[in-house]
């Protein structure tokens, strides 16, 4: 399971990150960034569809 703060942190720091549906029709702010809002992103799996979420969470200072 992920925290929406994990989501946004790795979203800032992810190189993949494209804004999905509801950014793009302006439902959302773009700087709303997190992978929740992410093209992609599943919220069914909870998970990353390219599979890069663990490592970027890794990754992160987690200071
Ligand atoms: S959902 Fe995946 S591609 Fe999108 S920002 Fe998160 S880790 Fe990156």
């Amino acid at each position: 399971m992920s925290s929406e703060q994990q989501r946004i942190s790795v979203a800032q720091s992810c190189s993949k990150y494209e804004p999905g549906e509801a950014i793009l029709r302006g439902f959302l702010a773009e700087e709303d960034i997190s992978c929740s809002y992410c093209e992609h992103w599943s919220n069914e799996k909870d998970d990353c569809l390219l599979d890069i979420f663990d490592s970027q969470l890794v990754n992160l200072d987690q200071t």
